[in-house]
């Protein structure tokens, strides 16, 4: 399309320029800068009021380039052929002699890197000379952002482009897996376990309790619609908003459905917008059905699980 030409090239000149800018990804918005750049870097966590010690991820186009900044080893290419572009993130050792910027790894020895799948920060990464380190789209702890009226209401007038892309279609982050030392996963996300089980042909261990400290932007609160909210509710108290697995008949306003009928992928692209909807509906509270423990729904239970800290 001609108008997403013309927004790909407004996009590179706000990057050239060290500015940062939102992106849209398939998991979901990005707030990105050049990767190799101390300052667009800087930018990116003063917005959104992000800890400095919470590292950022790294998106490329392709391998091109990869190795001038990390070390790559047999596991990753295995993950790689098989699921990228896609909602996956490498832990991998960085080189000494690295170009991306200390701030993206809060001066660690280790970085994490994707490659997103979404066409339009597919056709911007193309044309760019650096990679972009992109966390979510959302003030520190908040809620992600899944669509670009979502970015503009976490940060309105302070960001200066936002390249629009549509609904994430697959609604939450991605997976992290720490391909360096013991195989581990790091962050449950997009893509399922299961699968890269399957591909390393072993059951690997899942380490984000926030106790353990090695992603360090695991905290226990984050992914936060800003009020509380109890998890595995069997009723409505008064004044909640219930939200529930699969759409049901029930004459009140203050039921919500993730999906129609019971269909986890589903319920996990809905649930940052529906919890979002319920803030801006100006409930104070929130409660939610058990959620089934397979497959994304473990996914969508951390998050929950992490959004109930508040
Ligand atoms: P976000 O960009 O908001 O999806 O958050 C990025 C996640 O990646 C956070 O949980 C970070 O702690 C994690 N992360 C980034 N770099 C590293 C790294 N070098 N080692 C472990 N986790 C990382
Ligand atoms: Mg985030």
């Amino acid at each position: 399309m001609k108008s997403n030409h013309s927004n790909i090239k407004k996009a590179k000149k706000y990057l050239d320029n060290n500015e940062c800018i939102a992106v849209p990804t398939e998991t979901v918005y990005g707030l990105a800068g050049n990767a190799y750049s101390d300052i667009s870097v800087k930018k990116i966590f003063k917005l959104k009021k992000r800890p400095t010690n919470n590292p950022l991820i790294v998106h490329y186009y392709n391998l091109n380039g990869l190795n001038e900044d990390c070390i790559i080893n047999k596991e990753f290419k295995k993950l790689y052929k098989k699921f990228s572009p896609g909602p996956i993130t490498y832990v991998l050792k960085l080189k000494k002699n690295t170009k991306i910027s200390k701030f993206v790894t809060n001066n660690k020895n280790t970085v994490a890197i994707r490659f997103p799948k979404h066409p339009l920060i597919r056709k911007l990464l193309k044309v760019l000379n650096y990679p972009l380190a992109a966390p979510s789209a959302n003030i520190s702890s908040k809620l992600s952002s899944v669509s670009p009226a979502d970015v503009k209401e976490e940060f309105g007038k302070k960001l200066k482009y936002l390249l629009k892309g549509g609904r994430s279609s697959i609604g939450v982050e991605s997976t992290i897996i720490n391909l360096t030392n013991k195989i581990s996963i790091l962050r449950l996300g997009g893509l399922n376990v299961s699968k890269i089980n399957k591909i390393l042909k072993k059951k690997l261990l899942i380490k984000n309790k926030s106790k353990e400290k090695l992603s360090p932007g695991l905290f226990s609160l984050h992914y936060s619609p800003g009020i509380p909210l109890r998890m595995n509710a069997k009723k409505i108290n008064k004044g909640e908003a219930f939200i529930l697995i699969k759409k049901r008949k029930i004459n009140s306003k203050d039921y919500f459905f993730l999906s129609k009928n019971n269909n986890l992928i589903k319920a996990a692209k809905n649930l940052y917008p529906l919890m979002r909807k319920i803030k801006n509906r100006g409930y104070k509270k929130i409660a939610v059905e058990k959620i089934p423990n397979i497959g994304i729904g473990q996914t969508i239970n951390d998050r929950l699980k992490r959004a109930s800290k508040y």
